[in-house]
């Protein structure tokens, strides 16, 4: 996507891929002695496995930097508690946790780790992105400016949504085998953050990826999950799908034509599971697909492979 690196100013090739490099990583570490001794010289390990099975030390395996806007991906002793800030996570079975990076995080991004009485800190430093300015003319003033009855059904939307995305924070790592593909092939119309002049007035930033294609053009799921919402017709969203990848992970497709799957269904990266639509607040037929940890909206292009 040539057209995306110019827009943003920088180019793919100098922001590291926190996600997608660690994986391969750890995946090759694994595969080769288990990943208890990912942290040790094999002499070292082989000595303190022989000396007691529950002495390794207690180790973290983070990326030193990651961008704004970034899907981070770590591994610790799954027996370890670990914190982002101040905020505990969630680690999987196999020790893996997720933090969300704003878009407009600051600040470094400090993680705590601690199993007994050991604890490390870490400092993952955060480079900061430029943002695109798009305009957005022609949207029916009632979802640009809504009326105060609209309002309140938006705000009750977005509330359902965020309740949700907030009701599964410790599900299973399902994403950590395949990681992420596309959804949908298509020209990208719209970037994760750009900053939205709507009609002329200044909005919050986009917090995801559109994909325009013909409508009722098949949907697929990115990764391995569990549908969490199927609604339709919700105000500015459409028919709207979630699905939880797990340990908080979330995605969400807006403006669907139609949704074919239901709650509860288990969904494997590549199944199809909605159409495209331009139902809500669209100028055309596109996909929104928008990726959060938590509450935290990430940018999907960001952790798919590149192209
Ligand atoms: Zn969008």
């Amino acid at each position: 996507m040539a057209a995306y690196v110019h827009l943003t100013g920088s180019t793919d090739l100098e922001k590291p891929m926190p996600f997608n490099v660690i994986k391969p990583v750890l995946l090759a570490l694994e595969n080769r002695m288990g990943w208890r001794y990912l942290i040790f010289t094999p002499v070292a390990a082989v000595v303190l496995h022989i000396a007691s099975a529950s002495a390794w030390a207690l180790e973290l395996t983070l990326p030193e930097r990651a961008f704004q806007g970034d899907m981070i991906v770590g591994k610790v002793d799954p027996a370890s508690d670990i914190w982002s800030g101040s905020k505990a996570l969630s680690v999987s079975r196999d020790g893996y946790f997720v933090i969300g990076v704003p878009r407009d995080q600051k600040s470094d991004v400090v993680v705590l780790a601690k199993k007994g009485d050991e604890r490390i800190k870490r400092t993952i430093r955060i480079m900061a992105q430029k943002w695109l300015i798009e305009r957005i003319n022609g949207l029916p003033e009632k979802t640009v400016s809504p009326d105060p009855e609209t309002l309140r059904r938006i705000k009750e939307d977005n509330l359902r949504v965020a309740t949700v995305r907030t009701s599964f924070l410790s599900s299973p790592a399902l994403f950590v085998d395949k990681g992420f593909v596309m959804p949908l092939k298509g020209r990208i119309s719209g970037v994760f953050g750009s900053q939205r002049v709507l009609n002329g007035e200044p909005r919050s930033p986009h917090p995801g990826l559109d994909i325009a294609a013909p409508g009722g053009t098949p949907i697929v799921s990115p990764g391995d999950g569990i549908v969490r919402l199927t609604a339709n017709e919700m105000v500015l969203m459409g028919n709207t799908l979630i699905v939880d990848h797990g340990l908080g992970v979330s995605s969400i497709f807006i403006h669907l034509n139609r949704i074919l799957v239901k709650e509860g269904d288990i969904v494997s990266q590549g199944d199809v599971i909605a159409q495209v639509g331009q139902t809500g607040r669209s100028t055309g037929p596109h996909l929104h697909w928008g990726v959060y940890v938590g509450t935290i909206a990430v940018d999907p292009q960001r952790i798919v492979p590149r192209r």
